[in-house]
């Protein structure tokens, strides 16, 4: 019914998260009847692909630089407490701690959580970069941001036991984000309370 490119464009977009089809063909349909839209997006995915990727250093996004290094905003502002290091989950939590204001060390990303019922065991964290890095930044403090939820909290214990043999001090957010709950949607008042509440483990 449709010409095979916009299905094929279609398709591409219903791959998006929380984009089924009927979605995609409206997006489809939209840049139809707005060319200009058309080519600015292929424009910025182009971009994305090309100059954006995680941080070399702790995993947050970055633009790629000439000489093919990535360094983030965070990792690249001199006025950020080189010694105090925040470890989250995921990208998206690091943006909620940045947007509550409360936190002015640097941060480095998990990826992964520790997760026995899934088979997910300490072999795939990237325990070597995280111990690379506390030693080349001389990291004095960590504080872990895990989730509250069940593999968050052993993810928390597993690295605080990890990193105190480093002789780094180590604490855990304090309570206030529900159990269970996702960082990223907890409000930057709670997130706040949370990092300056911080208990050490
Ligand atoms: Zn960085």
């Amino acid at each position: 019914m449709l010409p095979a490119r916009l299905t094929r464009l279609i398709h591409l977009l219903s791959r998006l998260p929380g984009v089924g089809e009927k979605t995609a063909q409206r997006f489809a349909l939209s840049m139809v009847a707005n060319r200009e839209l058309a080519i600015d997006l292929s424009q910025g995915l182009h971009d994305l692909a090309e100059f954006i990727r995680p941080c070399d250093v702790c995993g947050n996004l970055a633009e790629i630089s000439e000489d093919g290094d990535a360094r983030c905003q965070i990792c690249l502002d001199q006025r950020r407490a080189s010694a105090l290091l925040c470890i989250v989950q995921r990208i998206q939590d690091l943006m909620a701690i940045e947007r509550s204001g409360a936190m002015r060390g640097r941060y480095f990303v998990l990826g992964k959580l520790l997760s026995p019922l899934d088979g997910v065991g300490p072999e795939e964290l990237p325990l070597e970069k995280l111990r690379a890095r506390i030693q080349s930044d001389r990291i004095s403090e960590v504080i872990l941001a895990t989730p509250t939820s069940v593999d968050g909290e052993a993810t928390a214990l597993f690295l605080a036991r990890e990193l105190e043999a480093l002789g780094v001090t180590v604490s855990r957010i304090a309570s206030g984000i529900p159990h269970g709950g996702e960082l990223e949607f907890a409000d930057q008042i709670t997130l706040g309370r949370a990092i300056d509440g911080r208990r050490s483990l």
